[in-house]
């Protein structure tokens, strides 16, 4: 059984079909899904599917994306949605210093915002980085109590280990598996008990189904590459992971 630590359920692409996009996860060994907000809406949307299917859970966060959109009260209703049961964790939130739709000193903000209230009600945060690795790595510093994940990783290894070090899993998406990606290097040396698999769906379609609409089984092609990768099957891979995502969400 593998767990997508990280999908976005509630756009259309797969919301329009979620039966079909679950039990074709299903057949591939994926079984186990937590649907990541995006913003205040989102993060609803993310509880409410949580409440219809068993093996969805959900988290509640605004994206550095969504930053400059959030309403005056974003924080109070994150933690309201924090509070109900199977909202598992605070995200995703982080830097995007790679298309900035938001503006750098927002987004920054509206993060160090989010780490207090993780900080303050004890969840594990996702966190989302893209070409902002000194400022995610400083601003996480100065919270050394909040832990989770590094969500569809695309630093280096040196980056890896410091956030190992600061306690946070690391998140392999459909990337990982990309034609000339220096991922599989880093993914190789890092210890199997602090890896999750993702899709980060509808986004980042793995080999050998890239730049399709991406699907939570798609999961499967990422530890299967992460079995190769450590000398592993498929099974044991699966079985680590599972066990790290249990363990950091409480699952
Ligand atoms: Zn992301
Ligand atoms: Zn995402």
């Amino acid at each position: 059984m593998l767990v997508d630590t990280h999908c976005h359920l509630f756009f259309d692409e797969l919301k329009k079909d979620l039966d079909g996009v679950l039990s074709r996860a299903a057949a591939l060994g994926v079984t186990k899904f937590i649907c990541v907000g995006t913003n205040v809406e989102d993060s609803q949307h993310s509880y409410e599917l949580s409440l219809k299917y068993e093996n969805i859970f959900s988290t509640a966060g605004v994206h550095p994306h969504d930053s400059e959109e959030v309403p005056k009260d974003y924080l109070d209703q994150i933690k309201i949605l924090l509070k109900k049961p199977k909202v598992i964790a605070l995200g995703e939130i982080g830097l995007d210093y790679f298309k900035n739709i938001s503006d750098k000193k927002i987004q920054k903000n509206i993060f160090r915002e989010q780490l207090e209230l993780a900080q303050e009600i004890n969840v594990p945060i996702v966190f989302h980085n893209r070409d902002s690795d000194k400022d995610i790595l400083d601003t996480l510093s100065k919270f050394p109590d909040v832990i989770g994940v590094a969500h569809c990783f695309s630093s280096s290894y040196k980056v890896a280990k410091k956030l190992i070090d600061m306690g946070f899993y690391i998140s392999f998406s459909g990337n990982l598996t990309f034609k000339n990606s220096h991922l599989p290097d880093v993914a190789k040396k890092l210890p199997l008990n602090k890896i999750l698999v993702e899709t980060d769906s509808p986004f980042l379609s793995p080999v050998p189904h890239r730049g399709k609409i991406n699907e939570p089984g798609r999961t499967r092609f990422v530890a299967e590459l992460l079995a190769k990768l450590h000398g592993s099957t498929i099974n044991q891979i699966a079985l680590i992971t599972t066990n790290n995502a249990t363990n950091l969400f409480n699952l």
